[in-house]
C-alpha cells in the first residue's frame, strides 16, 4: 500500500463529525512523515492559517502539523472543524441554504506538488474538502459538480446528512418573507474557511470550503471551488486564499494573482493589497461587498488585507494560535 492509499483509508474510516471536532481528530490515523532530519532548507517551524477567526481550525491543524502531519492533511483536518460546527452558518453543516431552501457546499485543495481537486454545489455531504481530495485523488478530473458529486462521495464512504439545520430553516423563511437578495458585508464575521499550511518538510498545501452567499441562486457556483480564485498555491513560492464576494475574486483571478506577484518578490502582505486594489479598481461598487486575502510565502511570513475592515485571520505556530487583525483598504 503506497502512502496515497493509506491516507485515503484512514481518512474514510476516522470521517464522522464526533471525531472531527475532538480533541485529536485523525491523530491516529495520520502517517507521519520523514523525520526532521529531512528538513527543508527553509527551515520554518510548522504554521496553519486560515481566514476569519476560526480559532479552533487553525489550532487542530496547527497540532497536527506538530504531531509531523503533511500540510495536505493539516488543511483537510482544519476545515473539517468548521464544515462540522453548526454554528458557522457559512461552511458546512448548518449553512444558510440557497433562495429555494437548499444548502449546496464548494470546496478545493492543493497538494504542494500542484495536484488539485474540487467539488461544486454538493447537497447533503459535510466534509467537501475530503471530498474534493478524493476527486483529485481518485479520478482522472480535477472538479465534480453537483449529483455526480454526491453520488462519488457515497462510493467512497462518505455519509448522507441533512445540513439543512432547524436554526438555518427559520432564518430561511424570515428571508423569503422579503426575498430580497442582498449580501452583508462580514456575515456574523465569519466566511468560507480557507487555510494553508507549511509542514515540518517545508512543503505547503490548502484547503478551502464554503457554503457560499447566503441565498444564492439555485445552482451558483462562487470562487471557493475554483483554483487560482479561492485558492492558490505553488510550493517553490507560496499561497493566497480569498473569501468575500466570489463574483470579484473571480474576475481578477485574485489568489492566482497574489502567488505570481509573490514570485516576483512582492511580500505576502503587499500582494494581498495589490490584488484587492485591482478589485476595488475595477469595481465602484465596492463599498457595497468585501473582498478578502490571506497570504503565506515559503519563508513562513503572512499577510492579509480586505477591502472593508472586520476581517480577520488566525495564525498557528510554535504553539501560539494567534487571531491578526486585517488592515483594509476602507477605514
Ligand atoms: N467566497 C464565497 C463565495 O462567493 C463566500 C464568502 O467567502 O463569503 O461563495
Amino acid at each position: 500500500m503506497d502512502r496515497r492509499q493509506f491516507l485515503s483509508i484512514a481518512f474514510l474510516s476516522s470521517i464522522t463529525s464526533s471525531t472531527l471536532v475532538g480533541a485529536a481528530p485523525f491523530g491516529l490515523h495520520i502517517q507521519k512523515k520523514k523525520n526532521s532530519m529531512e528538513r527543508k532548507s527553509n527551515n520554518v517551524t510548522p504554521i496553519a492559517i486560515c481566514t476569519w477567526a476560526f480559532s479552533n481550525a487553525s489550532k487542530q491543524a496547527g497540532e497536527a502539523l506538530e504531531r509531523n502531519a503533511a500540510a495536505l492533511d493539516a488543511v483537510i483536518i482544519g476545515v473539517a472543524v468548521e464544515e462540522a460546527n453548526l454554528k458557522n452558518t457559512t461552511v458546512g453543516k448548518g449553512g444558510t441554504p440557497d433562495r429555494e431552501g437548499n444548502v449546496t457546499l464548494d470546496a478545493c485543495v492543493m497538494a504542494p506538488n500542484g495536484d488539485c481537486g474540487a467539488v461544486a454545489c454538493v447537497e447533503n455531504i459535510t466534509h467537501v474538502a475530503a471530498l474534493a481530495r478524493k476527486v483529485m485523488e481518485n479520478t482522472p478530473h480535477f472538479m465534480l459538480a453537483g449529483k455526480g458529486a454526491e453520488e462519488f462521495a457515497y462510493a467512497n464512504g462518505f455519509k448522507k446528512e441533512n445540513l439543512l439545520t432547524e436554526t438555518a430553516t427559520q432564518q430561511w423563511k424570515e428571508w423569503l418573507k422579503t426575498s430580497e437578495y442582498k449580501p452583508i458585508i462580514n456575515i456574523e464575521n465569519h466566511d468560507t474557511i480557507g487555510m494553508l499550511a507549511i509542514d515540518a518538510q517545508g512543503d505547503i498545501a490548502g484547503a478551502c470550503s464554503t457554503s457560499g452567499l447566503s441565498y444564492k441562486m439555485k445552482g451558483r457556483v462562487g470562487d471557493s471551488p475554483i483554483i487560482g480564485s479561492g485558492l492558490f498555491l505553488d510550493n517553490d513560492v507560496g499561497g493566497a486564499v480569498g473569501t468575500g464576494m466570489g463574483e470579484e475574486i473571480l474576475k481578477t483571478v485574485g489568489s492566482f494573482l497574489i502567488v505570481e506577484l509573490m514570485r516576483q518578490g512582492y511580500s505576502p502582505q503587499k500582494a494581498c493589497e495589490e490584488a484587492v486594489h485591482r478589485v476595488v479598481t475595477k469595481n465602484p461598487d465596492h463599498t457595497n461587498f468585501q473582498v478578502a486575502y490571506i497570504a503565506m510565502n515559503k519563508a513562513g511570513e503572512i499577510g492579509s488585507y480586505c477591502i472593508h475592515s472586520g476581517f480577520a485571520m488566525m495564525k498557528y505556530q510554535d504553539g501560539k494560535n494567534e487571531t491578526i487583525t486585517s488592515p483594509s483598504f476602507l477605514k
